[in-house]
């Protein structure tokens, strides 16, 4: 038997002393991150890491935890042969892999009952969707079907291209990146048999719609309609099939990407809604064009200050594919309707207004078809099943050079699945080893509850303060809502602003910006825009127009019963948080496994292994302190009859047939090997091994 140690040179780089000769074992790193010798040290996790990604193996396993490093190549390891490799493996049996997760993930559900989820997190274009995907096809492909669900299958499967054609966008750091958070839970029967799914959406980044940074582009749907829709759709929606004659597609002065084709994601989107059965395509193409239209309808402004419409054929298109009432919809585009003293006086909008007002307009045909085109994909999807395993996409924790209220939202979201994660780990270790009856020390963590009170406790968090502006009559603005915060939150030690920082801080803070120093890291947001996007009013006016529509989609969109609620819809970040509230209790309600996923460079290049990058990733991922907590106890657990099974050609005792109970031939093998009493216990069903013995468990399990 071989034997290996690892030890960091003071250049804090890990090397291999060995004894023996070199293994491939040795080469590729330890598959999983328990079993690293020196597991407080991060230089010896990433260079794990760095070795293993070297050799195309992207999976290593830490526990239960998956970590991924994108290897921004095809890896031709997901094929229906490596499917069959895994069904019904035991994890640590073969290389990691995410077929590996998701087996483990459905047997678990299967033999305890229990509702599992699945958690992948990671920063834009670590792999989440891609990871998504590859575990919504294992389910499809592997699991036991009967012929009638050959068609959920099918609409599982093509459910995807097309919210990626309407809910991604090529983006600075993800050519297909998703501008939405994702969670889809996937119903089985008794059996175990997939009989249908739902699909939750969050918060879709619609300011896209109408704006792009440079170097980014619209939503895919846009370029492949031009590239790929036929002539006479063309036609019939008036478009060019040169997108840099639409406004709304100009802003990033990038109209293609060179990894992708739209004219075959358009194909591919034009199957897949067959697929799924829809009805509305011709209406579905009506209202994308109308955006592109919407878009190009310009405004002049008279000598008096009268805002009027420049672009006359514009606004005769899109008033027929919106089905609308043209006069109206001009005059609404326009002016705005007040209701003052019970009477309804018309008041005319600037020309600022009026862009805003078909910014606004677009943006909320364009989200309110997304979250329509969800409802049309989960009918098809439709039953309940007996268990359930759910699966969280979501966007990971995103800094930018300029950060808005989107990223606000999203790194709050952030902060409430690590909440989760320290939550549900600490909690199933701890609750694992009571039910074993064994003892163990719990380890320090960063609880970052702190930062998200901070950002929504009742009345004084950050939420409630911007509500609280977005409604106060008369002065509020964006700066005022800055001057509110700081008057609440001045001495709170994760919030700082240029005038409470007194110009001590590292980064120069801007007069309009605020600081979070997020369990991940500082962001700087910038206050402007907050109070429009969480007020995300559309006025009236358009409203009723919209409300008339003959275009079905835009008619079930536009309901007419918000015309005459009274009661003020909730605004933009409590109704995202509500939202997330409920979708923390309902993953706190299942089993969870998690998908760790890391970019290895900013670049999307194969082969690039960046440290910085990767270890600024490690940091808050909390990946080194959830290493701490598996090795703080029993890093492996294995049921009796399955380590006795594995292990008992090791003694000649267990070996071919332990006859006895199962709790003694453990015993019985265990000490044959010469494991002293402190270096494992015996659980009621399971026997742990303690992680800080794992040289000579890590040797076992190397040469079975
Ligand atoms: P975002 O938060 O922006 O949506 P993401 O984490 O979902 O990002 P993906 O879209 O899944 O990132 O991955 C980005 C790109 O990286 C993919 O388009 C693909 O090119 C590549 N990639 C990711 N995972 C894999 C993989 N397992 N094998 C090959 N390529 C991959
Ligand atoms: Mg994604």
């Amino acid at each position: 038997m071989r034997y290996q140690a690892r030890e960091v040179g003071v250049d804090g780089r890990v090397r291999l002393v060995l004894e023996g000769a070199l293994t491939a074992r040795d080469r590729v790193g330890v598959q999983d991150f328990v079993l690293l010798e020196n597991f407080n040290s991060e230089a010896a996790f990433i260079e794990n890491l760095r070795r293993r990604f070297t050799e195309n193996l992207i999976y290593t396993y830490m526990g239960s935890v998956l970590v991924s490093v994108n290897p921004y190549k095809d890896l031709e390891i997901y094929s229906p042969q490596h499917m069959e490799r895994y069904r019904g493996v035991s994890y640590y049996e073969i290389s990691p892999h995410i077929y590996a997760l998701s087996d483990n993930t459905y047997r678990a559900m299967k033999t305890s009952r229990r509702d599992q989820c699945i958690l992948i997190s990671g920063e834009s274009g670590a792999g989440k969707t891609e990871a998504s995907k590859k575990i919504l096809l294992y389910y499809a492909v592997s699991c036991p079907a009967h012929q009638r669900m050959a068609s959920l299958r099918d609409c599982l499967l093509q459910s995807t291209p097309v919210l990626e054609a309407f809910g991604n966008a090529k983006t600075l750091r993800n050519d297909n990146s998703s501008r939405f958070g994702k969670y889809m839970d996937i119903q089985f029967d008794f059996r175990g048999v997939p009989v249908g799914a739902h699909i939750l959406n969050y918060l879709l980044e619609k300011s896209r719609v109408v704006h792009q940074n440079h170097g980014e582009r619209n939503y895919h749907v846009f370029y492949q309609l031009l590239e790929g829709g036929t002539e006479e759709q063309l036609l019939h929606l008036h478009l060019d099939r040169n997108p840099q004659k639409y406004l709304y597609l100009v802003k990033g002065n990038c109209p293609r990407v060179s990894s992708m084709n739209d004219k075959n994601g358009w194909k591919a989107l034009v199957k897949a809604l067959s697929v799924i059965g829809f009805t509305e395509g011709e209406e579905l193409l009506d209202v994308i064009g109308s955006v592109l239209h919407l878009g190009n309808t310009q405004f002049g402004e008279e000598e008096d200050g009268q805002t009027y419409v420049t672009t006359e054929m514009e606004l005769k298109t899109l008033t027929q594919l919106l089905g609308v009432d043209g006069a109206a919809l001009t005059e609404a585009l326009t002016h705005k309707k007040l209701t003052a003293n019970g009477e309804e006086m018309i008041s005319p909008l600037t020309f600022e207004q009026a862009g805003a007002a078909r910014d606004a307009l677009a943006q909320a045909v364009y989200g309110r078809t997304f979250t329509w085109l969800v409802e049309k994909i989960n009918q098809s999807l439709a039953l309940d099943g007996s268990s359930v395993i759910g699966l969280l996409d979501i966007y990971g924790f995103e800094v930018f050079q300029h950060n808005s209220f989107e990223q606000f939202c999203i790194n709050y979201c952030s902060e409430k699945l690590q909440q989760l994660f320290i939550e549900l780990t600490l909690r199933s270790e701890q609750e694992e080893y009571e039910t074993e009856g064994v003892a163990w020390e719990p380890v320090q963590y960063f609880d970052n509850k702190v930062i998200c009170d901070l950002i929504e406790e009742k009345h004084k968090g950050i939420i409630s303060i911007l509500d609280e502006e977005c409604v106060r009559p008369g002065e509020a603005c964006d700066l005022s809502f800055l001057e509110k915060l700081e008057d609440t939150l001045g001495g709170h030690a994760h919030f700082v602003t240029h005038k409470l920082a007194n110009g001590k801080t590292r980064r120069v803070l801007g007069r309009e910006e605020f600081r979070l120093l997020h369990y991940a890291g500082e962001v700087n947001y910038t206050v402007t825009g907050f109070l429009d996007k969480n007020n995300d009013t559309l006025y009236r006016s358009l409203k009723e127009v919209m409300c008339q529509s003959t275009n079905h989609i835009v008619e079930h969109c536009f309901r007419r019963g918000e015309l005459v609620d009274q009661k003020r819809p909730e605004m933009a970040a409590t109704q995202f948080k509500n939202s997330l509230t409920k979708l923390m209790e309902t993953l706190m309600s299942k089993e969870p496994s998690y998908v760790r996923c890391i970019k290895p460079n900013d670049a999307k290049q194969p082969g690039r292994f960046d440290e910085v990058l990767v270890r600024h990733q490690v940091k808050y991922l909390g990946l080194m302190e959830n290493l701490r907590v598996r090795r703080a106890g029993f890093a492996y657990r294995r049921h009796f009859e399955a380590f006795l099974q594995r292990y008992k050609p090791l003694c000649p005792e267990t070996w071919p047939v332990w006859q006895g109970e199962l709790a003694e031939g453990v015993s019985t093998l265990v000490q044959y090997l010469g494991y002293k009493p402190e270096e494992y216990k015996m659980g009621r069903y399971l026997v742990l091994m303690n992680t800080l013995y794992q040289r000579r468990w890590a040797v076992i399990q190397a040469a079975w």
